[in-house]
């Protein structure tokens, strides 16, 4: 979606190539992305002259010599394309306006999102779409955005959006603006003082001049492309999930925060309550519970997702549910028949699932409510063997996959007398190849106990 800059950067293209024409015809193509009455639209259009390209926030506006002035909203996809008048529209061409010169300039819109508007020219005008955009970060000091988050809860990276409180940020420069703000973009915007405020400000203002100047030398051709004002520029963590931070050098991390993606560093942008949370993933007898005994030495709070799940299978309403899945034999009274309930699951992928499914979303619950009971500052691991399946990673600042070759496992197994032709099938189903691909730092535990402790501090946490 473009923001700021690249709305900026399509103003000043356009400026360049159509002020000063004069509109013979002008046709919306598609009348649904017309706000305003269509008739009007055509009928006060014909004869105009644009003289001016004006924006606020992320929304153009086109004057013209009459009075008149035509509102545009790219949205999504939104790109304008001047073309000569006798080429054939593309079916993604929304609305045209003829130049008495013979070119054309149309709006096309893949994604069909852009919004139109024809309105009367008043820049006080409290009713026009301008008089709904707030102030950009370049009109407004850190004191504004202290006072209009005063109170409120929202996490930072949603209030930067709201375009009616401050305009131009849209999801790309507000994970770019709060990395070099240092700012957790889960921060309720009521808990940043006034100095970070000003800091927001700052780099608001500096990351979207450079990408301003950035886009104004790096469009290469609107003829093919259209002018939608994209451009390549240096983004330090959008679109970086997993790549070294550029300061510290640890995983930048993706999470999603209402439904928008906020690019970060967990290190460099500490959490509002200044928790650092290792989740640990490994297969079957890879030395998880080693290394979480080594850690919880360290000062570590544990939660141990196996003791959580299977003090669950007690729990009355869980019960009710495993005997619908597996049968009342799952129980003897009220106790667990944990032989039965292993051999049903082993022997069952549906049930399998099945109770996988009712469990998970209980264990990370419960993960929740263990985290949220530590003191602020806290380390936390969740130790988790199955964290990806249980969709747990986005509780984590990082996670760690502990993994040790087949042959050692099972002679762990051997030396504590217990049976290990399962071990393979459970490994193969683990698929630790997929799960390195994900996990932030892997672990390879093949060497002494103390090896194995100098990897992890190895890791510098
Ligand atoms: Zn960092």
């Amino acid at each position: 979606m473009p923001e700021l800059p690249e709305v900026e950067t399509v103003r000043a293209e356009l400026s360049g190539l159509v002020v000063g024409k004069k509109v013979e015809e002008a046709k919306m193509l598609r009348e649904k992305n017309l706000l305003s009455d269509p008739k009007v639209f055509s009928s006060n259009l014909a004869n105009a002259t644009i003289i001016a390209i004006k924006r606020k926030g992320k929304c153009l506006r086109f004057d013209f010599d009459n009075g008149y002035s035509l509102y545009s909203h790219l949205r999504m996809e939104g790109k304008y394309f001047l073309k000569k008048a006798e080429e054939e529209y593309d079916r993604f061409d929304l609305m045209d306006l003829r130049f008495t010169d013979g070119t054309s300039l149309r709006y096309n819109d893949v994604r069909k999102f852009g919004k139109l508007s024809l309105e009367l020219t008043k820049d006080s005008d409290t009713s026009s779409p301008f008089s709904k955009i707030g102030p950009e970060p370049f009109d407004v000091d850190g004191a504004y955005l202290r006072k209009i988050w005063k109170g409120k809860t929202t996490p930072v990276k949603i209030a930067l959006l709201d375009q009616e409180k401050i305009s131009g940020i849209g999801n790309i420069y507000d994970s770019e603006i709060l990395y070099f703000t240092k700012i957790h973009p889960t921060t309720p915007v009521k808990d940043i003082p006034l100095e970070d405020c000003e800091n927001i400000i700052k780099e608001s203002r500096r990351i979207l001049h450079e990408a301003i100047l950035a886009g104004g030398s790096t469009i290469k051709s609107f003829n093919h492309g259209g002018i939608d004002g994209m451009f390549q520029t240096k983004l330090a963590v959008y679109g970086k999930e997993g790549e070294p931070c550029p300061t510290c050098g640890r995983p930048l991390q993706r999470r999603f925060i209402g439904q928008r993606s906020a690019y970060f560093c967990p290190m460099c942008q500490k959490a509002p309550d200044g928790k650092l949370i290792l989740g640990l993933a490994g297969p079957i007898h890879c030395g998880k519970s080693t290394l979480a005994a080594y850690l919880e030495e360290a000062g570590y709070l544990h939660f141990d997702a196996d003791k959580v799940a299977s003090k669950l299978y007690d729990e009355k309403e869980v019960a009710t549910q495993i005997k619908v899945l597996l049968g009342d034999e799952a129980y003897a009274g009220n106790k667990l028949n944990r032989d039965y309930v292993r051999e049903a699951l082993a022997n069952d992928k549906k049930k399998k699932k099945a109770v996988q499914k009712l469990l998970y979303p209980l264990v990370k619950e419960k993960a929740k409510e263990f985290i949220a009971k530590t003191k602020n500052g806290s380390k936390v691991l969740l130790d988790v063997p199955l964290l990806y399946e249980a969709e747990m990673e986005d509780l984590c600042s990082y996670v760690i996959l502990l993994d040790a070759p087949l042959e050692e496992r099972k002679q762990r197994l051997e030396k504590e007398g217990r049976p290990t032709e399962s071990l393979v099938k459970l490994n193969e189903e683990y698929n630790v190849e997929a799960k390195k691909k994900k996990a932030d730092y892997l672990i390879e535990n093949d060497g002494t106990l103390d090896e194995l402790k100098q990897a992890f501090d190895n890791l510098g946490f």
